[in-house]
């Protein structure tokens, strides 16, 4: 009889609580979930282990009982708490927090939510009701224009998100009879009218052909073993996945395939589904209900393999055979909340746990994962050519400090850009444009004192929005009247800079009568609004795609031969260490959208910096030559994946409060980081450092080869356990 059961909680105190079984509760189990007395409080958590004596130093007596059991057999199996307990150890947050991170909400909970709320416009409404709330009501007023934006009823929560405004605005709105809300119950399955793919598997290569022997040896072995696929754009590693895959539901195990949200298309889903049956969607935008019911069928076993996003890594697929991670470079994969983890990591790990195949896929691999092929811990497959023999499409660099100003003004669009485009509409081809910022223009400066105007609550330069005329700050979401004049000295202040909005009249006004979509945060309310304009853009409804990063992942249109990058310097700009690889991955992702077809593909590249890296080695398709340069450049700086680190994030009311709440973590971290050989930089204001009112420092802690983690992992502990404080993995 086990007498005691250790149990998580989702709270950041890093500890299990025991509980003793009592008689009628004898079938728990390490992985159910049980509610328990928490001072005068009921919880739930999960159960991580049992045992037959008391823990120390607690007399039996003082330990209470567990108050239920809620599952009849175990909701994680012991490779999942394992996992857990692996994601916990290398974000230093708790056991229970990093289990939470795992279930879907409503299980964490105890039940799901059948339906979500929604809301949307009663009727026609247009800049008259806007200007009527304008003064009296600004919140309302943005309220109404962003749901005139969406194509149909929007989820309160995703307005939640994507507005920073609560509900009151809408109540207000519906009382006046101008919104109303709805609940949806059950959502169509958004890839269900996807099409059906049933054209015989091609013929592989004799390079793709390599590949996937060499992955299939391994899962004969069926021990754990991880690669990198890294090929080239159009070089057909798919089809290397989907090999593989077969070879592992051959074997009768399960399959995790994660992809970038962003390229979670019905196309996608679609070369899956066509192959290997019904396979499980787990994306951000499904409901709790939904959700749920994936999870279950996943645990079950009738569904085999699951397709999606970062969280899917913790589907329960029983017998895991093949975990892929493809386009492993994305910063999607990163999670930006507790538990901070990396899906690389975590993705490696589960497959070492479940003796599984692991396979990371990329055209441009971080440079983490690079440099572990180098060293041999991921066995290193190459796919360099595109399928057919088509080549890389020409890339160009134009220099825009070359390009001489119209009437006093920087050109949008360069000439040779213009060429290109012109060139290629007189074709009937197609073009993709990419701008990574929305709005019209990003910045207000002042010609007097060379100010710029920024959030009054944050420290980020507002965005000009020409539709609805308002000065928006990006992180915050607040929303002003274009300012006239600079807050420094009064003079008038003139907009700088492009955004997708301005791109777009220019575009107009260059091709008059030219079919523009374009895709950005603004135009794209909606998951469906995303794959309906791609799917008009796919049947040559539109000549030009422009946007934001939403266009530079994985599409594939034959009819496009141009592809622009208007500003690459807004990549290389970033204050991030890995500006420089985002820059180079961008290029290479963008130029692999130009000629998927049978004609020729160019790309145009804008720029004020032609002598970067960066750019020159992307000119030349030379990841290899890129990744070697920068390589050196982050040894000498001491940067992953040379070093490991973490980056602390402290706030304060006020910039006083922010350094001596800063202090006090150098306080706690320099004694560990003297014991452990690591090296405290800061404390220091991080790139932006105010943000929602709120003042904010920042501490690098690294660990360069050699160090010794374990008592820097302790420190990182107890401050993890604060609040207010952020720890976050490089
Ligand atoms: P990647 O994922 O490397 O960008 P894909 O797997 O999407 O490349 O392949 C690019 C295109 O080539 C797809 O349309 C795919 O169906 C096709 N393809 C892949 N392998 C082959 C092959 N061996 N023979 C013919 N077509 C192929
Ligand atoms: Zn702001």
């Amino acid at each position: 009889m086990r007498r005691f059961a250790r149990v998580a909680l989702d709270t950041p105190v890093r500890r299990e609580f025991s509980y003793s079984v009592p008689s009628d509760l004898q079938d728990v189990q390490p992985g159910c979930r049980v509610r328990i007395p928490f001072g005068p409080r009921r919880l739930v958590g999960i159960v991580v282990g049992l045992e037959n004596s008391p823990p120390s130093g607690v007399p039996p007596n003082k330990i209470r009982p567990l108050a239920s059991l809620l599952d009849a057999e175990p909701l994680l199996t012991p490779a999942l708490l394992r996992l857990a307990r692996h994601v916990a150890d290398t974000t230093f947050c708790s056991w229970g927090q990093a289990l939470a991170a795992m279930l879907p909400a409503s299980l964490r909970r105890g039940r799901a939510r059948r339906s979500v709320p929604v809301v949307e416009i009663a009727g026609a409404m247009g800049e008259e009701q806007l200007a009527e709330l304008r003064s009296p009501f600004p919140k309302q007023e943005r309220a109404l224009a962003f749901l005139m934006q969406a194509k149909g009823p929007v989820e309160v929560r995703e307005f939640r998100n994507r507005t920073g405004l609560s509900k009151s605005p809408l109540e207000s709105l519906a009382k006046r009879g101008w919104v109303r809300f709805g609940q949806r119950t059950e959502r169509s399955d958004p890839f269900a009218d996807a099409p059906k793919l049933d054209f015989p598997p091609p013929t592989l290569t004799p390079r793709q052909q390599e590949c996937v022997d060499q992955i299939c040896e391994a899962l004969e072995d069926g021990k754990n073993e991880d690669f990198l696929l890294f090929g080239i754009t159009g070089s057909g590693k798919t089809e290397v996945y989907l090999r593989a895959l077969k070879r592992c539901l051959e074997q009768g195990r399960g399959a995790i395939i994660l992809v970038p949200e962003i390229a979670l298309t019905p196309q996608t889903v679609a070369r899956f589904r066509a192959r290997c049956g019904e396979v499980a969607v787990l994306h951000s935008a499904l409901t709790d209900a939904e959700r749920h019911d994936q999870w279950l069928a996943i645990a079950e076993g009738r569904l085999r393999v699951v397709v999606g996003a970062r969280s899917a890594l913790f589907a329960p697929v029983p017998d895991l055979g093949l975990v892929v991670l493809d386009e492993e470079h994305e910063n999607s994969f990163k999670q930006d909340s507790v538990p901070r983890y990396h899906a690389r990591g975590v993705a490696r790990e589960r497959a070492h746990i479940e003796g599984a195949v692991c396979i990371f896929g990329s055209a441009t691999p971080s440079l983490e994962s690079w440099q572990a092929a180098k060293e041999g811990r991921l066995r290193l497959l190459e796919l360099p050519e595109r399928v057919g023999g088509g080549t890389l499409p020409r890339v160009r660099l134009v220099d825009m400090r070359n390009e001489k100003p119209e009437q006093g003004k920087w050109l949008v669009v360069s000439r040779p850009l213009q060429e290109a485009l012109g060139e290629a509409l007189e074709r009937e081809e197609q073009a993709i444009l990419f701008l990574n910022r929305r709005g019209y223009s990003p910045a207000w400066h002042c010609r007097q004192c060379g100010g710029s105007v920024s959030c009054a609550r944050c420290d980020v330069a507002l965005t000009f929005h020409r539709w609805r005329e308002k000065a928006l700050c990006h992180r915050c979401l607040a929303e002003s009247p274009p300012p006239r004049s600079c807050p420094g000295c009064g003079d008038p202040v003139t907009m700088v800079g492009v955004g997708t909005e301005r791109a777009e009249e220019t575009l107009l006004r260059l091709f008059p009568g030219v079919r523009i979509a374009r895709m950005d945060r603004d135009t794209m309310v909606r998951r469906q609004d995303y794959e309906s304009v791609l799917g008009d853009f796919g049947r040559g409804e539109f000549d030009i795609l422009l946007g934001t990063q939403m266009v530079a992942k994985g599409l594939d249109f034959p009819r496009v031969t141009v592809v622009g990058v208007l500003d690459a310097d807004t990549a290389l700009h970033q204050p991030d260490f890995r500006a420089a690889e985002r820059c180079f991955g961008l290029v290479a992702q963008v130029s692999g959208r130009a000629g998927r077809g049978e004609r020729p593909g160019q790309v145009v590249v804008q720029t004020w910096m032609p002598e970067h890296a960066a750019l020159r080695a992307a000119v030349h398709h030379d990841y290899p030559g890129f990744a070697k340069g920068e390589m050196e450049e982050r040894r000498d700086f001491l940067y992953p994946p040379h070093v490991k680190g973490v980056r602390i994030l402290v706030e304060g009311a006020d910039p006083a409060r922010a350094d001596k709440a800063a202090r006090d973590v150098m306080e706690i971290l320099a004694p560990a980081a003297k014991e452990g050989g690591g090296i405290l930089l800061g404390p220091a204001p991080p790139p932006i450092e105010k943000l929602r009112g709120r003042w904010r420092r920042q501490v690098l802690l690294k660990a360069p080869a050699g160090a010794s983690m374990a008592p820097m992992r302790e420190a990182l502990y107890t401050l993890c356990q604060r609040q207010g404080v952020i720890v976050d993995p490089l």
